[in-house]
């Protein structure tokens, strides 16, 4: 198929000739999108739109291509317009010449669907009326300092979790009960108040006697239950009933199991030896003062026993996160629903429910409508828990579509935009915001609803559930991490169990795979709407832009997410 690819600033022209290779048979179908005098509810006289140009004409080319070989073409134009495209012009034409109607018609939807999503050209913004005309009037003196403005850049993994290392910070702890500390992060480093065990205990049912007596046979002094504590100090000769767990009456005692002893009335005697001495030592554990859990550490079940054995009830932790999250779209419906076509069932609501039980978060979720005005209304409605929120996930919208609102509904809501791409596929159209926070850099700091110290953060989600599962695991799990004073997320190494198979692409790849132990193993995952893939990921395999398949046996990084 020939492919031709422009981005351009300058207008696109109003006729353009199918290619010459169509012949005189055969279909040649166009499609051009013309900016509309209306953005969100608001009247607009242009739309500014920025692109990286290599990358988004590479992934087009490659969309093009893996098209091609589903729908066979003879040949794609796509001309996209940047910068400033007025109420009225064309902002991107393609044109598709293929022998049948029904091919051309197939590869133009599916590149619509794929250039939304997947090339990093975006709208940077609306003009209002007035202000877009002095932009629009003249390039020279009186222009404003907005229309030259440096396109936003894509960010890469690393530079956009650096960012969020550095505009989040940890929530100030507080001390919470053992029984409501599951998950929560630990904020300080507990150490142990006395040896454990406290002293010497019995593992077994037997007899204590001193570790070097050779005695024939023994007299039974004392009996000790598990609850029992008779410190004395025995001689050659005496033994002391004991149970299991019982403490035992003075150091250096070793117990003969019962099976290995034949009582009559207060004396015993041994009828096997052994080498084991059957007891827990004083301190074998962990002795007084030593480290029990570090700080940082995520509170699980054997962590939250650890602190009970050494009698630390009330730790020091991080609060618990509030979150809310929004979805978005109005093909969305409920998943007890049966979708009519067009529709789509929510799996995202569960995914991040899910997701976000592995931390302590109090989360509230809602559907908003795919109307600006509308969702504002609603979220007018549900203000204070916006208000006292820490993180606010918005699912959808967060591209640069007609009804994507996302962006703008963060900026209403006080949300300084920090970030809005990402070079990671999936996820491109990543959006981070911050609002409040004394310690947030300066030139970060916005008016919000929030106490001025308390930093809130939102993310703008693609919505695809694949999309999801990787930012959250990404960038999400990173920022709760370190809202919460938790580990930084890290990154492992691995190697791969089978081959991972992939065109070079331009973005930063996570692939969702298989931890088992010959290795990794690459998961099938046909686009980032794939749901099927999820059910067997337990890591994200990332793969450098441009770097292709990768043979069995290669080291690789990768991120777990179980
Ligand atoms: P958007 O990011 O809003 O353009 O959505 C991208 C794709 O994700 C569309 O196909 C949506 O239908 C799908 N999508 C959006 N939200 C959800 C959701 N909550 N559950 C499942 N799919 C979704
Ligand atoms: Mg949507």
């Amino acid at each position: 198929m020939e492919i031709e690819i422009q981005l351009t600033p300058d207008p696109i022209a109003e006729t353009i000739s199918p290619p010459p290779s169509l012949g005189a048979h055969g279909a040649w179908l166009e499609f051009r999108g013309v900016v509309r005098g209306e953005e969100n509810g608001g009247n607009i006289s242009a739309l500014e739109y920025e692109a990286y140009p290599e990358m988004a004409t590479g992934e087009i080319r490659r969309i093009l291509e893996s098209l091609g070989t589903k729908f066979p073409c003879l040949a794609a134009k796509v001309i996209h317009r940047v910068g400033v495209i007025p109420v009225g012009d064309t902002a991107i034409y393609v044109g598709v010449a293929s022998p049948h109607r029904g091919e051309a018609i197939a590869l133009l939807a599916g590149f619509m669907d794929r250039l939304k999503q997947d090339v990093p050209i975006w709208k940077r913004r609306a003009l209002p009326p007035v202000a877009a005309n002095a932009n629009l009037r003249t390039s020279g003196p009186g222009a404003s300092a907005d229309s030259h403005r440096r396109p936003q850049n894509i960010l890469s993994v690393n530079e956009a979790l650096a960012e969020i290392q550095s505009c989040c910070r940890p929530l100030p702890a507080i001390r919470a009960p053992l029984a409501e500390a599951f998950g929560r992060v630990l904020r300080e480093t507990v150490c142990a108040p006395s040896d454990l065990p406290d002293r010497d205990r019995s593992t077994r049912d037997g007899y204590a006697i001193r570790q070097n007596d050779a005695s024939e046979s023994f007299r039974v002094v004392d009996t000790l239950h598990a609850a029992d504590w008779k410190p004395c100090q025995l001689k050659s000769g005496e033994t002391v009933r004991v149970a299991t767990g019982a403490a035992l009456p003075c150091e250096n005692l070793r117990v003969v199991i019962q099976e290995h002893v034949e009582r009559d009335g207060d004396r015993i005697r041994i009828t096997k030896h052994e080498s084991a001495l059957n007891l827990r030592q004083r301190g074998e554990d962990v002795k007084a003062g030593q480290p029990l859990v570090p700080a940082g550490a995520h509170l699980n079940a054997g962590r939250l026993a650890l602190l009970a054995s050494a009698g630390c009830t009330q730790p020091l932790v991080s609060p618990r996160l509030r979150v809310v999250h929004f979805t978005t779209g109005d093909e969305i419906v409920s998943p007890e629903h049966t979708p009519r076509p067009g529709q789509v069932r929510d799996s995202n609501s569960i995914l991040i429910h899910s997701l976000l039980r592995r931390f302590a978060c109090e989360t509230e979720q809602a559907h908003l409508p795919e109307d600006f005005d509308l969702a504002k209304e609603q979220i007018g409605n549900q203000q204070s828990a916006i208000g006292n929120s820490d993180v606010l996930l918005v699912s959808g919208g967060a591209s640069v579509g007609d009804r994507d609102f996302t962006r703008p509904l963060l900026e209403w809501l006080g949300f300084e935009i920090v970030f809005s791409q990402v070079n990671v596929r999936p996820g491109r159209p990543l959006i981070f915001g911050i609002a409040g926070g004394a310690s947030v850099p300066a030139s970060r700091l916005v008016g919000s609803l929030a106490p001025p110290d308390k930093v809130r953060v939102a993310f703008g989600l693609p919505g695809n559930p694949l999309s999801h599962f990787v930012c959250f695991h990404l960038f999400v799990a990173a920022t709760l991490a370190k809202l919460t004073g938790a580990e930084p997320v890290k990154f492992r190494r691995g190697r791969l169990g089978a081959k991972l198979d992939d065109a070079p692409c331009p973005r930063e790849t996570l692939w969702p795979a298989r931890r088992e132990p010959t290795g990794l193993h690459p998961l099938a995952w046909a686009s980032s709407g794939d749901v099927t893939c999820l059910t067997e990921a337990n890591a994200l395999i990332r793969i450098p832009a441009d770097r292709g398949s990768i043979e069995a046996g290669g080291e690789v990084e990768f991120l777990s997410t179980d």
